[in-house]
């Protein structure tokens, strides 16, 4: 990596969407993660587009050359600009005027180096435009290429603008960071500690879920652990060494790192994930998520019987199955019993909910009056039936529900 080097062949950058935008736009460049993790040969996802004109102007130019302008965030500055069904972030070169430590009053700016010096750290603030060359203004190059995560200036005073850089900083180091934590930046981390109380959950959330779908994340959590980092956003006692386990699944068994199931991982009970899904504000999806994978009874043992487990992914549903699985395989994951575990992920991922084929008119017909009674004769025969291996055979689940009417006579 020199710092003559190029983006120039980066499929996105020669993209007919992104070259259209930067046609339109002009005076553009390429900011944050994009330029970031193309110089790190990693994956990206989406592009962030830095430019002096006004968010107006935006608008104007994109339109003028026949583009879709969303005003997802007009009043500090971005416009989504759709190109070839592509969205793309274009926000006005900005300043912070005011903070508070929870969010910027921010003014437009026409300078370059004033809106790479309110962004958080040296290797997020590389810009590239739109031939691809690159423009480092405050020194992010020489972190990036040692993988050195460090604030722009002085790193409490950056914390104190916006205390989820404290986070942001575990977060990027965690994906893009080696070796050891900037210790200036651990440092003021640590002293300004206490104000992550003063965060949205919302915003914690994000960071944290990030973070913990990092591909290796201990080496992050370890610290904030020992620093009472971890400690101001939980207020339980955290299993670490249960997410690393599951970090080790993951990388022997190709898994997706998934940073909900590593959170769930954390917790030694429901009231605990409840309490984290409350003050992080999670989604209902990730609540409902956490509970299922930390309820549902005794965990799965590596030699579960075919029946027992096919009788759990039917009432569990196989996603949730799926995330005890893999829970569990990180509570016992000894080599003799990898295969076992293997072939459980296979069946869960394969599962496909079987049918019950009877219903409440069913249940009628044969002389039932509407009511509860119903429900609670379905529910003997559907246990009979999933008892009996799910065999997709009307007949005999007639007779059992026969059999068990007149059993109730
Ligand atoms: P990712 O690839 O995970 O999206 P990213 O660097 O693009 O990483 P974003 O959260 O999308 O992260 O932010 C985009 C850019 O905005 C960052 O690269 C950084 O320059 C700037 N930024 C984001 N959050 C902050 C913050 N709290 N303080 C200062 N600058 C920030
Ligand atoms: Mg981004």
């Amino acid at each position: 990596m020199t710092s003559t080097q190029t983006l120039a062949n980066e499929p996105w950058l020669s993209a007919a969407a992104t070259r259209r935008v930067m046609l339109a736009l002009g005076d553009a460049r390429f900011v944050g993660g994009c330029v970031r993790n193309s110089l790190l040969g990693e994956p990206v996802d989406d592009i962030d587009i830095a430019t002096p004109h006004s968010p107006d102007e935006v608008i104007r130019l994109v339109e003028a050359a026949g583009l879709r302008a969303v005003p997802t965030g007009i009043e500090h500055g971005t416009i989504t600009v759709i190109a070839n069904s592509k969205p793309f972030e274009v926000t006005t070169l900005r300043r912070d005027v005011t903070t508070d430590g929870r969010r910027a009053v921010v003014a437009f700016t026409r300078e370059w180096v004033e809106d790479a010096a309110r962004r958080d750290f040296t290797m997020n603030a590389l810009y590239a435009d739109a031939a691809g060359n690159l423009h480092d203004l405050v020194h992010g190059l020489a972190d990036l290429r040692a993988r050195r995560v460090r604030f722009i200036g002085d790193p409490s005073h950056r914390i104190a603008e916006d205390y989820l850089r404290i986070l942001r900083l575990f977060r990027i180091h965690a994906w893009y960071g080696r070796g050891a934590l900037d210790a200036d930046g651990i440092r003021a981390c640590v002293e300004a500690r206490q104000k992550l109380s003063t965060l949205s959950g919302e915003r914690i959330q994000k960071e944290m879920i990030k973070l913990m779908a990092a591909r290796d994340p201990m080496p992050v959590l370890e610290p904030m652990s020992e620093t009472g980092i971890l400690a101001e956003l939980v207020s339980c006692d955290v299993r670490l060494q249960r997410v690393q386990a599951l970090c080790e699944v993951d990388r022997e068994s190709g898994f997706k790192p998934d940073g909900v199931l590593r959170l769930g991982g954390l917790f030694s009970s429901l009231a605990q994930a409840k309490a984290v899904s409350e003050r992080w504000r999670l989604s209902n999806e990730q609540r409902d998520r956490l509970s299922q994978m930390l309820s549902g009874g005794a965990a799965i043992r590596f030699d579960i019987s075919e029946q027992e487990f096919k009788c759990r992914l039917y009432r569990t549903g196989s996603e949730a199955t799926l995330d005890q699985v893999r829970l569990a395989w990180a509570d016992d994951n000894r080599p003799g019993r990898r295969s076992n575990w293997k072939k459980l992920v296979a069946q869960a991922e394969a599962w496909k909910r079987p049918q019950f084929p009877l219903n409440g008119a069913d249940v009628m017909s044969a002389g039932v009056p509407q009511g509860p009674q119903v429900g609670r004769i379905m529910a003997q025969v559907e246990a009979w039936w999933i008892d009996n291996g799910f065999k997709d055979a009307r007949l005999q689940v007639l007779d059992e529900m026969h059999r068990i009417i007149a059993a109730l006579k």
